[in-house]
């Protein structure tokens, strides 16, 4: 079954296209954060960062990196956020890799995270740096 971004790469469902090349393919959301929120997602339907060859990934980014200036300025927005969600407990709701371009605009509203607290007693960042880094 076709993912719902499928669809879109095959015109089977609308959507506003801005950039398309052979790796990736771009247009808007449809539920825009703000006027000119943009998808970039790979055109093959990896699901997220742990499917996604490197490769593909890269090329999303490059993408991403094209896009983000021309969109912003297109919109007249203040500022950029990147955003990509991996896994439903992240927010992800299409199974299909994506990375949002959010253009922002000073007093609009939108907030995200922010760090809530220090690490707790016995989770000390050092020790979670050491996980990482044996796994490199
Ligand atoms: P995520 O939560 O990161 O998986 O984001 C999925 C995004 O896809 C949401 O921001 C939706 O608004 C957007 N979206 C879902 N279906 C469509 C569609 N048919 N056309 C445009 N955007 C869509």
């Amino acid at each position: 079954m076709l993912t719902i971004f499928e669809k879109i790469i095959a015109g089977e469902i609308p959507a506003n296209k801005i950039y398309e090349d052979e790796q990736t393919f771009a247009f808007l959301d449809g539920k825009p954060i703000n006027p000119g929120h943009t998808l970039v997602i790979s055109r093959k339907p990896y699901k997220d960062i742990y499917e996604i060859p490197q490769a593909d990934f890269l090329a999303v980014m490059k993408t991403v990196h094209k896009l983000a200036p021309i969109i912003k300025q297109a919109v007249g927005a203040d500022g950029i956020n990147l955003g990509n969600n991996n896994g439903p407990a992240a927010g992800q709701e299409v199974p299909h890799y994506h990375v949002h371009i959010i253009p922002r605009f000073e007093g609009d509203g939108f907030s995200h995270w922010h760090g809530a607290e220090d690490y707790h007693e016995g989770e000390a960042g050092e020790n979670i740096a050491k996980r990482v880094t044996e796994n490199l």
